[in-house]
Formats: structure tokens, sequence, C-alpha cells
């Protein structure tokens, strides 16, 4: 079994985007800004977007977050949308989900402009993902066709199993995987709750992508030898022995999978923060799509 090193691979893609930044600011042009809205007190949601903000100013971005209470209106984050939209100095935006009950997350996806969703949530970027034009992909999906480039995984005719139809993750990944590019070209099996006989699928997959969400869901007796694991799940089980009193596991049962998989993800430190660098990655993009393109 070879790890899918998430982790050194993020490093060495910051590190990259880093030494791009330098290059383009040499010309004394500003560095390429990402802007982050958080809403509410969800503690996850505020480690992801401090991940995302402390990632940017390593790597020479500027960055704004912009925190609001659990009680702002969905009128009134229309209004901050509306503002991103317009500041010429922000290059990319997120509004880091899940929102509060009383805000439509639809409807602020949509007020977003698509030349600055640096998350791909936007239908016109999903829209174009799909019919393979240049778009800001989802970030977590463009972060594993990136592991699976980088580790050299042949991806073409294989048969690829997604657990999971959401969004954000399996839908998007389902998309990339059977598209005419490389790496894609798969033959894609999209898997969901109403699936019956899922270990049918499983067991004849080459490469499977499990977002469920369901702790250690995945075990080695549902799969064949050899194949390719990418675990999304992010999990929080308990755990007496630590400190902390819980940890973090994925969708995969790591340690029963890990004698008969060629290469496997960890959690953490697998698909997680490749999501964060593909979202910086999708930031200097738009920055060279627009701001450098224009002044
Ligand atoms: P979600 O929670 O929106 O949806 C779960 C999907 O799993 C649904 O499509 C559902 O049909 C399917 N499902 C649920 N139970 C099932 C079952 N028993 N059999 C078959 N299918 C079943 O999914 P999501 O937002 O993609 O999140 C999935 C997991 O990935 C979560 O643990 C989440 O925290 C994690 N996640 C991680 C990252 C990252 O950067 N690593 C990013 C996004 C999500």
């Amino acid at each position: 079994m070879k790890l899918i090193d998430g982790k050194a691979l993020s490093n060495t893609i910051k590190e990259e985007i880093a030494a791009e930044v330098k290059r383009l600011s040499t010309n004394k042009k500003r560095p390429p800004h990402l802007a982050a809205v958080l809403v509410g007190e969800d503690p996850a949601s505020a480690v992801y977007v401090r991940n995302k903000v402390t990632s940017c100013e390593k790597i020479g971005f500027e960055s704004t977050l912009i925190k609001k209470r659990e009680t702002t209106t969905e009128e009134e984050l229309l209004e901050i949308v509306r503002e991103l939209n317009e500041d010429k100095d922000v290059d990319g935006f997120i509004v880091q989900l899940p929102l509060p009950k009383h805000i439509n997350e639809h409807k602020i996806t949509l007020a977003i402009d698509p030349a600055k969703d640096v998350d791909g949530f936007h239908p016109t970027n999903f829209g174009k993902m799909a019919q393979g034009l240049p778009a800001y992909l989802p970030a977590t999906p463009f972060g594993i066709m990136t592991m699976l480039d980088r580790y050299d995984i042949d991806v073409q005719g294989k048969n690829c199993v997604v657990l999971g139809r959401s969004n954000i993750v399996g839908t998007p990944i389902s998309i990339l995987l059977s598209r005419k590019a490389t790496p894609g070209n798969a033959t894609v099996t999209l898997c969901h709750s109403r699936t019956q006989n899922l270990e049918d699928y499983t067991r004849k997959a080459d490469i499977i992508v499990i977002a469920l969400g369901i702790p250690n869901y995945l075990k080695a007796d549902m799969v064949k030898d050899g194949v390719v694991i990418i675990d999304v799940g992010i999990n929080r089980i308990e755990a007496p022995e630590r400190k902390s009193g819980y940890k973090l596991v994925g969708d995969a049962d790591f340690e029963d999978l890990s004698e008969k998989c060629s290469f496997i993800t960890p959690v953490p430190g697998g698909v997680g923060p490749m999501t964060v660098t593909s979202l910086l990655s999708n930031t200097l993009q738009a920055y060279k799509d627009h701001f450098l393109t224009n002044s």
C-alpha cells in the first residue's frame, strides 16, 4: 500500500504558488486577494476558514475575513456578496457553508459573481465544468484530480465508483473522472443512499472515491485487491484515550483496507489539505484571468 500524502503534496503546490506570486508581484502588481465570509459560530466552519486565511498569508496572498453574527439576515449577507462582487481589489471569495437555517444557501451561491466564485459552486462554473470548458472547479474534486495526476495514478478506462452524490463532492467528481481529459476518461458509477447492493459495484472498482460522512464505512471485504481509495469523509468520533476526547476518521476503514489497496488517502492529511490548496489555485487563476489581464 502506498499513502497518498495530501499534506505533503499540498505543501509542494503551495510553494509553487508562492513562487509564482513572488514573480508576479515583482512587477509592482498587488498580490492575489481572497476574501472569506463566515456567518455564525459553527466551530468546524471557523477552523476551515482559519486554515484558508492562514494559508493565504503563508503564500503571499492578501486575505480578508468577514465575520458576521449568527443572526445576520439573508438580505445583509446578499449585500456583502454584492460588495465583494464589485470590489476590484478582491479576486475571489467564498461564503463558508453551512449557513444558518434562515439563510437560503442556494440564493447566496447564485448571487456570487461566477468570475469570483473560487469555490466553484455557482451553476455557471458547474455547467462549464460539465462541458469541459475552462472553469473554477469545486475545490475538493479539484484537489482529488490533482492528487491522481501528481501520483501518476492511471484513470483512463478504469472502473471508478463514487460513493455519495453531493453537489460539492460526489456529483462533480463523477463528472470530472468521466470527462474526456487527463486525468479522466474513466467509466464512472455514482452510488448513493438508494443504490441497491452497493458492494457489487465497490468490488469491481479500480478506484473508489468515498464521500458519505459515515465513519469507517468501507471495509476490506467490499473491495478488490489493488484498489485505489480516495477518502473524502471527515468524521469526529469519540476517543477517550486522547486528551481532546475525540479523533478524526474517514469514511474508509484505513487499518482494515491498508493491506488490500494499492493507494489510499489518510484522514486527516489526505483530501482535506488539497481542498484548501485548490481554493488557492483557483484564486491565483481568477487573479490572472481578471486582474492581470485588465491591468
Ligand atoms: P453529504 O453529507 O451532502 O451527502 C452524503 C451523500 O452520501 C448523499 O449523496 C447520500 O446519498 C450518500 N449516502 C448517505 N448514506 C449512504 C449509504 N448508507 N449508502 C450509500 N450512500 C449514502 O456529502 P458531502 O457534503 O459530500 O460530505 C461527505 C463527507 O465528506 C463528510 O464527512 C464531509 O465532512 C466530508 N467532506 C470533506 C471535505 C474535504 O475537504 N476533505 C470536503 C467536503 C466534505
